[in-house]
């Protein structure tokens, strides 16, 4: 796909990643509206975002204004859905998606059924940023732009750690590096430094977590009450299930966190020998094999049976 040729003669190009956007969604949305501003003077350009993203990633060119309003209701030439994997996860982006004249999405879901009419969708990759970078025509990449893809290869790949990096990967990597940003300074800023309350959930997390399945599953929740008694927001729990994962002998991790009466986010994370996508799937959410997430009515107690069932499925 060549993206400037999609983008054509258009005025005004919308972006938009999914709701509860984590660092490639952010980072990717960004970097394709620095390209696009860099190549593209003349079009206008509009990154939405619906919820307000996490301040660690203010350092980023386009930060300040991504637009958090959906209205006025206005049309858009093209609209690209990035890191989304579903239409619903566009959240109040949608009316903007299915009222442009064309669609484009960019992706690395394999739950994602090409959902636009132009569809870049590779499972393999590690990011979006990193399906984005090879769409990109070098002579408008500079360090911001760079910088964008970078941050958000790191928040995917959890530093480069996951089996989602590949030879291509870090190559991509290594070329981003050339560009002069402060790597090691993103890193440490942006995915390991946690505030001290954040810590402080993760320790409760950790100590109320439950091994089971013969220590093959771990399970962990936060309630409404413990987010407000330390005054944390669903982004500020970002981590903790990739700490759970970390446990020896645990080969599926689950976090949940209470959004309503009945009503939890569930974030799921394998350490190979389950495909936690199809878990996920099979109750309307989505993702990678070894991270998914997916959002359920019940108690926390119904919940952890109704994944059970799914896992065992797979354990056997
Ligand atoms: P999370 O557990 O929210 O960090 O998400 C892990 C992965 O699953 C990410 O790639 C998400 O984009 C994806 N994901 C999370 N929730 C959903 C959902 N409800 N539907 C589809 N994909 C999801
Ligand atoms: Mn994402
Ligand atoms: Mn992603």
């Amino acid at each position: 796909m060549n993206l400037l040729e999609e983008i054509g003669n258009a005025k005004s190009v919308a972006i938009s990643g999914h709701i509860r956007p984590d660092g490639d969604c952010i980072c990717s949305t960004l970097a394709l509206k620095g390209y696009l501003n860099r190549a593209l003077p003349d079009v206008k350009v509009t990154v939405f975002t619906q919820d307000n993203p996490p301040t660690i990633f203010s350092y980023l060119e386009g930060y300040d204004e991504m637009n958090l309003s959906y209205s006025p209701k206005e049309k858009y030439d093209v609209f690209v859905a990035l890191d989304v994997s579903s239409v619903d996860r566009l959240g109040e982006a949608m009316w903007f998606f299915e009222n442009a004249d064309k669609t484009i999405c960019i992706d690395h879901h394999e739950t994602n059924p090409n959902l636009a009419d132009v569809n870049v969708i590779r499972p393999e990759a590690s990011s979006t940023c990193e399906v984005l970078y090879p769409l990109f025509d070098k002579r408008y990449i500079d360090k911001k732009v760079a910088e964008c893809l970078f941050s958000g290869i790191v928040h995917d790949s959890g530093v480069f750690q996951y089996s989602n990096m590949s030879r291509e990967s870090f190559y991509i990597v290594g070329d981003l590096v050339e560009y002069g940003f402060d790597g090691p300074k993103i890193i440490q800023d942006t995915f390991y430094t946690k505030t001290y309350v954040q810590n402080q959930i993760l320790g409760r997390a950790l100590l109320e977590s439950i091994l089971f399945m013969d220590g093959k599953c771990i399970v962990s929740m936060v309630d409404r009450k413990m987010m407000e008694f330390y005054n944390v927001l669903p982004k500020h729990l970002e981590g903790i299930v990739n700490q759970l994962k970390n446990t020896k002998g645990v080969e599926v991790a689950i976090f949940m966190y209470e959004m309503g009466t009945q009503r939890y986010k569930v974030s799921m994370r394998s350490n190979g020998g389950v495909n936690v996508a199809t878990v996920a799937l099979v109750f309307g959410g989505g993702g990678h094999e070894r991270a998914a997430g997916v959002e359920m009515n019940g108690t926390y107690y119904d919940i952890i049976n109704a994944l059970s069932r799914e896992i065992s499925k797979q354990l056997q």
